[in-house]
């Protein structure tokens, strides 16, 4: 039994089926007791009504036993045209039809004996008081004449009430056939139904498994499954995403490999034909190439470093205002030149932090390098460093260029670079996927928020305190 659904299937059923058949049997078993308490209070009340009759009419018990046992004899012969059947008319009983079989009661007359008796009980026995209180006193007005006393057991059934018992046994049976019918129907849809998502689910890992990715399935509910179906179409969304990235990533390395090297390869080779001349200014541009080669080169060093968690840092206790203050004293020149006021606002007495100050300043240097990028002449820059709960957050703000909704999500990724226009420019596009990968070695957290283009951008760096 490999499939899930037939499991399902035969547990649901298994389940039905014992309910069905407990309710069944519990019903069955109610309406017994019921109908013989019925029975036996009917009983009950005819041959109290008859005795009482009885008595009044021959104002003793004599002759009572013989009664009840002539009429017994006379209800089980059918009666002759013109037999007078009973001694004495029946006396009318209330509200039942006459019984078949014998009464289950005995008759115990003023002075405690048995004046009528049914096994095991014989004429004649004495009844104690505590045996006559269990029983119903037989009154003429206030006066108490005897007393009657159940056996026990409910009188055995007519034909009638055991053709009644018989169709209300039927009818629990076809009851209980159509309910494990319909649980049967019910089973076999909440077992499809359950296991639908599932080998949807199925199919789609097989697809991914055969290099189809990006495959999505239909979220059918909200419950588990639904939860289950999200989970993966996100991943597989994911995956595919990171599946693209990966290709382009390729891509841009040997777009940025090939600009330089064929830059290089045609002055090596127009140098050593003589084509050209070698002089200062052409070694110094092929020089500029191999250090943006050198800076590629380095740049994927430290992200696969980080990428594989492999990234090792040294930290050392530095004031958050000693690193901001020394990265803007790199830039201060370049600042000068744009008429950029660059300043560094710390709160005062911030605790120090723990951190790798040589890979810090690398990142704090690409988030205000990039900032003076975009920024126009006579913008500002602020370094701020601030206390947030047990957070440091550095933050770079400039009045720039701001960066647009659609870009935002998109700036930290390898090669990604806004403005196409300036590949092959010494930027590489990894700046801020190295700097975001060196704060999270730090346990850190890099984000960016922009109010819009022209509008500046802000770079916040959330560090732990050490
Ligand atoms: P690049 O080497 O091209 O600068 P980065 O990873 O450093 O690559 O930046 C990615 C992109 O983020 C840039 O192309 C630019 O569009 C955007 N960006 C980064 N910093 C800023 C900033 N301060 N203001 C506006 N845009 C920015």
């Amino acid at each position: 039994m490999r499939s899930l659904s037939t499991k399902l299937l035969l547990a649901f059923l298994g389940l039905s089926l014992m309910g069905v058949g407990l309710a069944s049997v519990l019903a069955r078993w109610t309406t017994v007791q019921e109908f013989d308490r019925l029975v036996l209070e009917q009983a009950h009340n005819n041959f109290l009504n008859e005795v009482t009759v009885y008595y009044q009419t021959h104002g003793s018990w004599v002759g009572v036993s013989e009664y009840f046992h002539q009429k017994s004899q006379s209800l089980q012969m059918p009666p002759r045209p013109g037999d007078p059947g009973n001694l004495r008319p029946p006396p009318q009983n209330v509200g039942a039809a006459p019984r078949q079989a014998p009464v289950p009661f005995i008759l115990i007359d003023q002075n405690g004996y048995v004046v009528h008796a049914v096994p095991p009980y014989r004429p004649g026995e004495y009844m104690s008081a505590n045996k006559l209180a269990q029983g119903t006193p037989i009154k003429i007005g206030s006066q108490v004449v005897g007393t009657m006393l159940a056996t026990g057991s409910a009188p055995p059934l007519s034909e009638q009430e055991q053709q009644y018992l018989d169709r209300t046994n039927q009818a629990l049976l076809v009851s209980a056939l159509a309910t494990a019918t319909i649980a049967l129907l019910l089973s076999i849809v909440v077992a499809r139904t359950l296991t639908k998502p599932m080998r949807e689910l199925t199919r789609a890992i097989r697809a991914m498994a055969q290099g189809k990715l990006g495959v999505a399935v239909a979220v059918r509910s909200r419950d588990e499954i639904g939860e289950l179906t999200s989970a993966f179409n996100q991943m597989s969304a994911d995956l595919a995403r990171a599946n693209q990235l990966r290709r382009q990533m390729t891509a841009d390395i040997a777009h940025d490999l090939r600009t330089p090297l064929s830059v290089i390869g045609g002055y090596v080779e127009s140098l050593s034909d003589g084509v050209l001349e070698p002089n200062p200014a052409r070694f110094d541009v092929m020089r500029q190439q191999v250090e943006h080669l050198q800076h590629l080169v380095e740049d994927l060093r430290t992200l696969s470093l980080a990428d594989a968690g492999e990234l090792k840092l040294n930290r050392q206790r530095i004031a958050p205002q000693t690193l901001l203050e020394q990265t803007a004293s790199m830039f201060e020149h370049q600042a000068a030149q744009k008429q950029i006021m660059l300043r560094v606002e710390a709160e005062p007495g911030l605790p120090e932090i723990a951190v790798d100050e040589m890979r810090m300043t690398q990142v704090l240097g690409n988030l205000v390098g990039n900032a003076l990028r975009y920024t126009p002449n006579g913008g500002h820059i602020t370094l701020a460093a601030k206390r947030h709960a047990q957070k440091i957050i550095l933050s770079v703000v400039d009045n720039g260029a701001g960066i647009a909704p659609d870009v935002l999500p998109h700036i930290f990724e390898r090669f990604y670079r806004a403005d196409t226009s300036r590949q092959g420019e010494s930027e590489s596009g990894l700046g801020l996927a190295i700097a975001k990968s060196l704060v999270e070695a730090h346990g850190g957290a890099l984000t960016a928020t922009s109010e819009g283009v022209g509008r500046g951008s802000t770079f916040s760096l959330d560090l732990g305190l050490a």
